[in-house]
């Protein structure tokens, strides 16, 4: 099972630039990954030959981009096992989707003293929606707790269940440590408190196959710029039981089935949920991005991705005073790493001299760096066009910042 990456790498235009006079390692796709030219050219085709607004007009050019649109989200569908198309949400990514269900769901359905629970592992976009919901409706925020090695306390999960917990929200792959969670277990055990479960998404899709039927996640939010595709579009896919009995997200066009001065009624599922012109061009570049990734095939990109890591982890592991952050037993190609005496914001600035693109800071994860006793970090995440030569240069340009800083 091997990938070629030869005709991959052509495929991404930002691969041939150069930066700073370097060619290009680009070590920061868990923030957002490059996007080849099938991708681009799909988005340029929309802007280029049938630019018009969707769901509107009987003109040929509005028939096509509604076509298109609605062709995406079968794509996803099938991408991610959904039952039905009604189940798909286009958003504006990962975090509103989450809004979307902290909002809609938490005020369709918990009342004053009832209990939400994450974990201390969470992208802050999993947090802050359920922290502002809970204050609205009276709620409190659980945490569960996470071990040394990065993992969730799934006996402290079970423990914080109760008759008072109404949803849990919780991430399949951490952005930081790259933890990939029991999520079905997961699932399993809040099903048996008839509890409801968000799975976040965004770092797993296009990494490895998700198929919401075989977890049985009630939801799951995910972006289509970290699995290659545009920006400003995400998906929701929710249980078409619970989409349809929550209330709506967004109001106004689109979304409305008949509106009079004294009472509108809704659309159906799942246009219910998406009110206005939404970001045409990115979601028909989403459908290009799938088509993308089947062709080089989710099972081939894990295994390849998996033996990246590895390498990667072997190599960083043998630079003396730095510390990969966390050791989960399962690991999607994310390290995050302390260096000592040199600062994650120093290095990321030597290593961009080299041409080398890292994530350093916070990682939107305050609390999971507090937990680390850390207050910044160094992050490389892979994807499916990087190639040992790339690790080779981020360990020979950290070597650098060791010797410039003389540590
Ligand atoms: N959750 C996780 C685990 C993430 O890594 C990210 C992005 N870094 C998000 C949520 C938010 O995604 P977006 O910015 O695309 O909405």
């Amino acid at each position: 099972m091997t990938l070629k990456i030869t005709p991959i790498r052509k495929d991404f235009p930002n691969l041939k630039d150069k930066i700073h006079g370097k060619p290009l390692a680009y070590l920061d796709n868990a923030a957002t990954t490059l996007k080849p030219k099938q991708v681009i050219d799909a988005v340029s085709a929309y802007y280029s030959h049938y630019a018009s607004n969707i769901h509107r007009a009987v003109h040929a050019l509005s028939q096509k981009a509604t076509l298109q649109y609605e062709n995406t989200r079968e794509k996803v569908r099938k991408f991610i096992n959904a039952k039905n198309t009604a189940e798909i949400i286009f958003t504006s990514g990962t975090t509103e989707s989450i809004n979307l269900v902290a909002q809609s769901y938490v005020k369709t359905f918990l009342k004053a003293n009832d209990e939400i629970i994450i974990s201390e592992m969470e992208h802050h976009s999993n947090i802050v929606p359920w922290q502002i919901a809970s204050k609205e409706t009276g709620c409190t925020l659980k945490i569960i707790p996470v071990d040394n090695n990065g993992e969730i306390d799934l006996e402290r999960f079970k423990e914080l269940l109760s008759s008072k917990t109404k949803l849990v929200s919780i991430t399949h792959t951490s952005n930081v440590l790259g933890t990939i969670n029991p999520v079905k277990e997961i699932i399993r055990i809040a099903h048996g408190h008839h509890v409801p479960v968000l799975i976040d998404a965004a770092q797993a899709v296009g990494h490895q196959t998700i198929d919401v039927q075989d977890l049985d996640c009630d939801f799951l939010a995910f972006s289509a710029h970290k699995m290659y595709g545009p920006t400003g579009v995400g998906i929701l896919y929710g249980k078409q039981n619970l989409l349809e009995a929550m209330a709506p997200y967004k109001t106004g066009g689109d979304m409305i089935d008949s509106v009079t001065f004294e009472k509108t009624t809704y659309r159906e599922l799942p246009y219910k949920f998406e009110a206005g012109t939404p970001d045409i061009a990115s979601v028909i570049g989403l459908g290009a991005a799938i088509d993308y990734i089947n062709r080089v095939g989710l099972n081939k990109i894990s295994s390849y991705e998996k033996t990246l890591l590895s390498y990667a982890i072997k190599e960083l592991k043998n630079i003396s005073g730095l510390q990969v952050v966390g050791s989960p037993s399962k690991k999607a190609p994310i390290i995050s790493f302390v260096l000592d005496g040199i600062h994650p914001h120093d290095l990321g600035t030597i290593l961009d001299e080299q041409g080398i693109a890292i994530r350093t800071g916070h990682l939107c994860t305050q609390p999971l760096l507090k937990r680390f006793g850390v207050l910044s970090l160094s992050r490389a995440s892979l994807g499916i066009y990087n190639t040992p030569k790339d690790i080779d240069a981020l360990v020979g340009g950290i070597k650098k910042a060791k010797k410039v800083f003389k540590c």
